[in-house]
């Protein structure tokens, strides 16, 4: 039982000051009390808001983040990029899975991030073959998550074919293939060990057969989540192939509901967003991933306005962390708009504001966790912001948010709860220098 006193914190209701937050033994908050003495309880050194939610990460690739950014003798693009992905993938061992996973999950929780949603594809060894465990590479990742406190919600991802209508797989997708049947039994070997959800890469990647087989053999109220539309090419296969854009071609044929996270679903038009607002659905969003694959800009301001719900991922890990997320989705519509504050509510004109609180939800709902808010019976996810920054003094409500996601970075975040367990202190984790080291030794190893 932990008893934290803030000057002022985010509840859902909006900010509250001199808010006691007691912390149960299970790691949920037990009780919000605003208006309180601080009496015998811990002060926070600063704001408190509750951490956020990351809902897409493939750990494996921050071993090459910043590596591809080289021109090549062609065009470069996404398409490019994925080749330079699968020349990393070919090399990758279970124990540099772990490492670099932990390296990472350490940088999320000191940049603000409290849980993450691990799109987890990397099933195989090398040659294409399952490791004697098929459940090897995920329990890597369960480990490191376990290592580094943060909250995991695993989604193994299905993944089956190399192309719309079913084409074959190529050399470099090897390692990522499954039938439905080898998916369901890799599910139920972690479920016991993790918070799991479902994954279907893309519809490049299943068929709606697929899909059907594995959601009928799954708890219908775990989150379920897909790539879409990233691409205007694989958009423009997909109505090559089917008449439909892809987001078009899932509402036609499977029940997309508020369990579903449709991840960069940059190239929505205006039917597919009332589609998607209608059902619930979240739209995750990557923004600085998607600017540096060059993959566009989703909609977001239209999708807010049909009342549509999002979160942020940090997806390829160029950056980790979600005040960058943040920020870019903001300014990209900027840049395009060319006017300013584009996110925000007609009850919440601070952008800061909005897109912390909107994030935070639709962050939540995508992993199925009770998570996202400073109130009782929530994970006790929270991140106290550092009140001596100077940029932070004399700051109240909305304006720190402002301040941070506008002109801060992860060293405004000093400490970081995530599951009633203080993991970063002081801006360090105590297990960070353990992961440096592991993360250096993976990196020689694999540049060797
Ligand atoms: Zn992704």
């Amino acid at each position: 039982m932990a008893t934290i006193f803030a000057e002022q914190a985010l509840l859902p209701e909006g900010w509250a000051d001199a808010v006691r937050i007691t912390v149960g033994a299970d790691g949920t908050i037990a009780a919000v009390e605003p208006g309180a003495t601080p009496q015998d309880a811990e002060r926070a050194a600063g704001p408190v808001v509750p951490g956020m939610p990351n809902l897409h990460s493939h750990a494996f690739q921050r071993a090459m983040a910043g590596l591809a950014e080289r021109a090549g003798p062609e065009e470069d693009s996404f398409w490019t990029w994925r080749e330079a992905m699968y020349r990393c993938v070919a090399t990758l061992q279970p124990e540099h899975v772990h490492a670099i996973a932990r390296q990472l999950y350490v940088e999320m929780l000191k940049a603000g991030y409290t849980s993450v949603a691990e799109f987890h594809y990397l099933h195989k060894d090398p040659a294409g073959h399952p490791y004697a465990d098929p459940a090897e590479m995920a329990h890597r990742v369960g480990a490191a998550a376990e290592d580094t406190g943060i909250g995991l919600v695993l989604l193994p991802v299905l993944y089956r074919h190399g192309g719309f209508g079913g084409q074959s797989p190529g050399e470099g997708q090897r390692r990522f293939t499954l039938t439905p049947d080898a998916y369901l039994d890799l599910l139920d070997a972690v479920a016991p060990h993790v918070a799991t959800g479902i994954a279907f890469h893309s519809l490049r990647a299943v068929s709606g057969d697929d899909m059907a087989a594995v959601l009928a053999g799954v708890d219908p109220a775990r989150p379920v989540h897909i790539h879409v539309a990233e691409q205007r090419r694989e958009v423009e296969d997909c109505r090559a192939w089917s008449g439909a854009t892809p987001i078009d071609w899932l509402f036609d044929h499977v029940e997309v509901t508020a369990r579903w996270c449709l991840v960069h679903a940059t190239h929505a038009g205006e039917g597919e967003l009332a589609r998607m607002a209608a059902s619930g659905a979240v739209a995750g969003l990557c923004p600085t991933t998607e600017a540096n694959l060059g993959d566009g800009m989703f909609p977001a301001r239209r999708f807010v306005e049909l009342g549509g719900r999002f979160g942020v991922g940090s997806d390829s890990h160029v950056t980790v962390s979600p005040s960058d997320e943040l920020r870019w989705l903001e300014y990209g519509r900027r840049l395009i708009e060319e006017r300013r504050n584009r996110l925000f509510s007609p009850t919440r004109p601070s952008v800061g504001g909005f897109l912390w609180d909107a994030a935070l939800a639709g962050g939540a709902a995508a992993l199925g966790l009770p998570a996202g808010r400073i109130a009782a019976g929530s994970r006790a996810d929270l991140v106290v912001l550092d009140g001596a920054h100077p940029l932070l003094a004399g700051r109240r409500g909305d304006a720190v948010l402002d301040r941070w996601l506008f002109a801060g970075d992860a060293r405004m975040v000093r400490d970081v709860m995530a599951g009633g367990v203080w993991r970063v202190r002081d801006g360090r984790h105590a297990g960070e220098e353990a992961a440096a080291r592991g993360f250096v030794e993976a990196m020689r190893a694999l540049a060797a």
